[in-house]
């Protein structure tokens, strides 16, 4: 299912016989997550894998609830900051879900707002460069 995640290479996660989210060299930060194809406003296009939660916060883990971080170095942990996200992490259900909060264009990259779920971390200079940039978000080294 899983193509090689490690390297420079394109990857693809797979829904069903749908691959369309890889990991990239981002212009945000490091790598991200981009899709292949436009994701239309209001889908939850993708549900995080809860075989690796853990009660203590590690580098790139995702704060999902009181106590509980997820890994996910698949997609979730790829995931860019951005202060005018394209993609809400929804927590309120068993497993959390990307939702696309407007419509996502082929090409573009999925990003989420990290100060909406993470609790806590170390402040970080952002630079997304939207119009409301709040100039930080929360990430645990
Ligand atoms: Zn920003």
């Amino acid at each position: 299912m899983f193509n090689s995640w490690n390297g420079f290479s394109v990857d693809y996660w797979e829904v069903g016989k749908m691959k369309f989210l890889h990991k990239k060299k981002s212009k945000i930060h490091g790598f991200g997550i981009f899709t292949t194809k436009e994701i239309r406003k209001g889908a939850v296009f993708y549900k995080v894998p809860m075989d690796q939660v853990y009660d203590k916060p590690k580098p790139r883990f995702a704060h999902i609830g009181k106590n509980k971080y997820v890994k996910d170095t698949k997609i979730l942990n790829w995931v860019n900051h951005s202060c005018n996200a394209n993609t809400i992490l929804d927590l309120t259900g068993k497993q959390p879900k990307l939702v696309a909060k407007r419509n996502i264009k082929a090409g573009e990259e999925i990003t989420c707002n990290y100060n909406l779920t993470e609790k806590g971390g170390n402040k970080v200079k952002c630079t997304c460069k939207k119009e409301k940039c709040k100039k930080y978000f929360l990430r645990r080294e």
